[in-house]
């Protein structure tokens, strides 16, 4: 372990991110690459990591879910074209938007309102695959440029097997939790307020890395993954 944050429990783990990224500078350990559940991601963290820490951020990112990415041949956001240096946007039936509004949402994030042209919308044989509105064209709501390629891009990534293959490495980090719990009490804060529990938590991480480094050290082979007594019932696969 190289770095420990202890936090009161009701904050965001994606607030956490960035105060990691930049403990980890501080401390001139600084990982290529940081391998993270769905809670530490989004957006705007695949681009900032990389940016001001050179780190390639890897975690799921929320899917669209979007009806148009849920309904077979309909049109979601993945299927526009976005043209970043004219300002427009060209959809699946070939129009190309009309309004491009840059502004920020209601918490100040800057967003980018597209819309297409109304008469266009109204006399289009894909509507049904658009939008669900009887009278208004298709809006689209994108990220800035940077944020919106990323987030794009790993949602293609993360269906691939190299992807995958990559993300199955965070599985380390479940048994250093796991050990952390079952072997080393850290379900439960033996001490009431922050700074005691961080003690704790500085203590436990120093404790889990010495007796890693003796096993370590002793060649002591790592634990095989459990398997419960109904799963251990089902039979062995004959084919090799
Ligand atoms: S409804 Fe409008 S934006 Fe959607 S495919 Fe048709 S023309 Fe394009």
């Amino acid at each position: 372990m190289t770095h420990v944050i202890t936090t009161p429990a009701h904050q965001a783990d994606v607030a956490q991110t960035e105060p990691i990224h930049a403990a980890l500078q501080a401390k001139a350990r600084l990982p290529e690459q940081h391998i993270v559940d769905a809670g530490f991601v989004d957006a705007d963290l695949l681009v900032t990591s990389q940016q001001h820490y050179g780190i390639a951020l890897i975690g799921p990112v929320r899917p669209n879910v979007s009806w148009q990415a849920k309904t077979p041949g309909g049109y979601d956001i993945s299927q526009f074209q976005v043209d970043w240096q004219t300002q427009r946007v060209t959809c699946p039936q070939g129009k190309q938007s009309q309004q491009w509004k840059p502004t920020v949402d209601a918490w100040g994030n800057p967003i980018l309102p597209v819309q297409f042209p109304r008469a266009q919308c109204r006399q289009c044989p894909s509507r049904h695959l658009c939008t669900r509105s009887k009278t208004a064209p298709r809006e689209l709501t994108l990220r800035p440029q940077a944020e919106y390629q990323a987030l794009q891009a790993v949602r293609q990534q993360q269906e691939t097997e190299a992807w995958k293959q990559t993300y199955n490495r965070r599985a380390g980090i479940e048994g250093t939790l796991s050990q952390g719990v079952n072997a080393f009490g850290l379900r439960r804060s033996r001490y009431r307020g922050l700074a005691k529990t961080r003690l704790q938590h500085l203590l436990t991480s120093t404790a889990m890395n010495i007796v890693r480094m003796v096993a370590w050290l002793q060649g002591v082979p790592h634990a095989k993954t459990r398997v419960s007594r109904f799963a251990a019932l089902a039979p062995e696969p004959d084919y090799v």
